[in-house]
């Protein structure tokens, strides 16, 4: 446990003053009676960034954005949203922001342009048909605008509730699971969308199960378990900071029987493991990539290396490392 929170960083600020951090939360507690659903949690969210909050089931992702959004109030600590205090009730700063909640309240009786309309009213949206419709035709439901909401299957809801966050033009997105229940179509708009409104200037914080998503598109990633964080950092730097060293994938044609020991001896090698005869994985110490030392060896013994890659650590790999041991330390406590 020890080492997993020695891997928790806040951002590193090279020169000058801090910036402006978009969000904040210093010391962030949630108890339900004698539960710790959040525990002291400092999140820092710079501009500009994608920031995937990621955790088991149960970790405290929930209850972290519906703090930072004012929905459930804190037992402790504070949330800062773009340099001021806050606690849901400033509509000016919730004007700035936009929400995905993982249980959002929809309008049944609404058609979703009518949902979409009666928000931009809320929030005073200046052009609402143009904004309304170009929203709805980036995730395909323009042609089902007069459908009412009540008849939306749970991913069209997904989507509908995600233009109704982006409806204001709000600097920040605060999202929750914004992709459970899409089909792989959607999951691919609803990333093209958030992808295209980062590069816009928008912060968008969001949390999600679907690892491969977050892996393609976060700047940074935080994950919690028991409420506390446990890491931070780029997807890349996670893993690096795993110390595992790096994986060669290499495969031969017909490799002799002598040739693994031969190369588990070596001595920048870790372990070496057989997906089939003639295709292994080989882990080599450190950071350096050992691919030339590894090619010129075997060159030596005379083997034919068909071909050698550098295979990334995933995220989903990663996630499982660091929650694994968190959550069994949890589950003994
Ligand atoms: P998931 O990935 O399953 O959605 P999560 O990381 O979002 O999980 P939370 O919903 O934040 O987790 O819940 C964190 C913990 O707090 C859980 O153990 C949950 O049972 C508990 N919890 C949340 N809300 C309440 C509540 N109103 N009363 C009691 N316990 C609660």
């Amino acid at each position: 446990m020890k080492l997993l929170f020695n891997l928790t960083c806040s951002p590193v600020f090279l020169s000058g003053p801090e910036p402006l951090l978009v969000i904040r939360t210093e010391q962030l507690c949630k108890r339900y009676g004698s539960f710790v659903a959040v525990d002291e949690l400092n999140l820092h969210i710079l501009p500009g960034e994608i920031y995937g909050f990621l955790g088991p089931n149960g970790a405290g992702k929930t209850t972290t954005l519906m703090m930072i959004v004012g929905i459930t109030r804190p037992t402790s600590g504070r949330v800062e949203v773009l340099g001021q205090p806050f606690d849901g009730t400033s509509f000016a700063l919730r004007r700035r922001m936009g929400v995905v909640a993982e249980d959002a309240w929809q309008y049944d009786e609404m058609t979703a342009y009518e949902y979409l309309a009666f928000f931009a009213r809320l929030y005073r949206v200046a052009q609402p048909g143009p904004a309304i419709q170009s929203l709805l035709e980036r995730v395909d439901l323009w042609p089902r605008r007069q459908v009412l909401v009540g008849g939306y299957s749970q991913g069209m809801r997904q989507k509908l509730n995600l233009c109704r966050a982006l409806l204001h033009d709000p600097e920040l997105l605060i999202l929750d699971e914004p992709v459970s229940g899409l089909d792989p179509n959607g999951i691919r708009q609803v990333r093209e969308l958030l992808v295209e409104e980062n590069r816009r200037g928008r912060t968008i914080l969001i949390s999600s199960h679907i690892l491969s998503e977050i892996e393609q598109t976060a700047h940074r990633v935080g994950i919690i378990a028991g409420g506390r964080l446990l890491a931070e950092d780029s997807v890349a730097g996670l893993a690096a900071r795993l110390g595992e060293g790096q994986r060669i994938e290499v495969e031969f044609q017909q490799p002799p029987v002598t040739l693994r020991p031969q190369v588990e001896g070596l001595p920048f090698v870790l372990k070496v493991e057989e997906r089939s005869p003639s295709h292994w994985l080989v882990t080599t110490a450190g950071e350096e990539d050992q691919r030339t030392e590894l090619a010129r060896f075997l060159a030596g013994q005379g083997v034919l290396v068909i071909g050698m890659r550098p295979l990334k650590r995933s995220l989903e790999e990663t996630f499982v490392t660091l929650t694994d041991a968190a959550v069994r330390a949890l589950v003994e406590k």
